[in-house]
């Protein structure tokens, strides 16, 4: 617990996810409410070097939460990691006055925002915002829902078309080194394999799988890649599949960054919402580097620290239940 805060400032920071601007808004807002000055800063960490910094109001984040993408903008900023870069970027915060800080990023944004709050001993509350799901300490991060309902429609439809052909179609999804939009996707659209960063591909076993299955004449449409996949992507696993099963009509499709676009869905929009409640909250109840999270159903805090190091796991349970699933 620490000093309390008049004038907060709000940042996207890192890939963009919807559901973001559901989260300022509330931030905005609840900001608001308990009588603060609140700050937007454009385009995460270089705008507060640059001293993109511009104060918000009620009607500045109207009609944005059903908007993907986010009005702050974002970016990476490779200044932000030197020493010079962090001290002109707290120089800007002290002439705008603002004394504490909500991160609205992934885990890189928060280890950034770690190191800053260490040097200027200013407060700074993480919000998990990514599509890739790979932070400890939530159950949930702002819109890897969205994201992984675009996946699904978008499998959905190639699932058609596969079907009409007869063709096996070799899927990508995004997530980087993690596996959930993988996972998500393929078990909700009854994919036959899904291969993840989490679990070795054992090429072989796929390749006789698929065999199998084509001697049973059981139909296999659909193998979901997590970008990540230890393996390789979509394309390198199609490589092996057509080389040792030239027979097999195989297509590729990946689906890159519709991912991250559209309009959130309910569920990011309402836990962005109360993510940038409670992380107003935990700055007027003076915590310091903390990430807000929603773990069982209720707003929990994780030090950013653990945020930044610890992944989530997935359990062999959801490994069994695929398999016999799509068996
Ligand atoms: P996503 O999960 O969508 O990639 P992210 O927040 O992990 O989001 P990063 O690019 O890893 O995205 O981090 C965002 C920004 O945070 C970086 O561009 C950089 O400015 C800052 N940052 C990351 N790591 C550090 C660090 N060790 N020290 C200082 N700043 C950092």
């Amino acid at each position: 617990m620490g000093q309390k805060v008049s004038r907060i400032g709000v940042l996207t920071s890192g890939g963009d996810s919807p559901g973001m601007n559901a989260c300022i808004r509330a931030v905005v807002r609840t900001g608001l409410f308990h009588g603060l000055e609140v700050f937007g800063v454009l385009r995460g960490y270089s705008g507060m070097i640059d001293d993109e910094i511009q104060p918000m109001d009620s009607k500045s984040v109207a009609n944005i939460i059903q908007r993907g993408g986010t009005i702050l903008k974002t970016a990476r900023s490779k200044e932000f990691r030197t020493s010079e870069g962090r001290t002109r970027a707290y120089a800007n915060l002290q002439k705008h006055g603002i004394d504490g800080l909500v991160i609205i990023g992934g885990d890189g944004s928060f280890h950034g925002a770690k190191t800053f709050s260490n040097e200027f001993n200013i407060p700074c509350i993480g919000v998990p915002g990514t599509i890739d799901k790979d932070i400890a300490g939530t159950d949930f991060t702002i819109g890897f829902d969205t994201a992984v309902n675009t996946a699904v429609q978008a499998i959905d439809k190639i699932r058609d078309t596969a079907d009409a052909h007869d063709r096996l179609f070799i899927i990508e999804v995004m997530g980087r080194d993690a596996g959930y939009i993988a996972l998500h996707s393929g078990i909700s659209t009854g994919a036959e394999h899904i291969l993840i960063p989490e679990r070795k591909t054992d090429m072989e076993a796929l390749l006789i799988s698929l065999q199998e299955k084509e001697k049973r004449r059981k139909l296999v449409n659909l193998v979901v890649v997590a970008e990540g996949d230890d393996f390789g992507g979509a394309n390198e696993v199609s490589k092996i599949i057509r080389e040792r099963l030239p027979n097999t009509d195989i297509r590729v499709a990946i689906l890159g960054h519709i991912q991250r676009g559209g309009s959130p869905t309910c569920l990011d929009r309402v836990i962005a919402s109360r993510m940038g409640y409670a992380a107003v909250g935990s700055l007027i109840e003076g915590r310091h580097n903390v990430m807000v999270g929603i773990v069982n159903n209720r707003i929990h805090y994780t030090p950013l620290d653990n945020a930044v190091k610890a992944k989530q796991r997935i359990s062999e349970d959801w490994m069994k239940i695929f398999k016999i699933l799509a068996s």
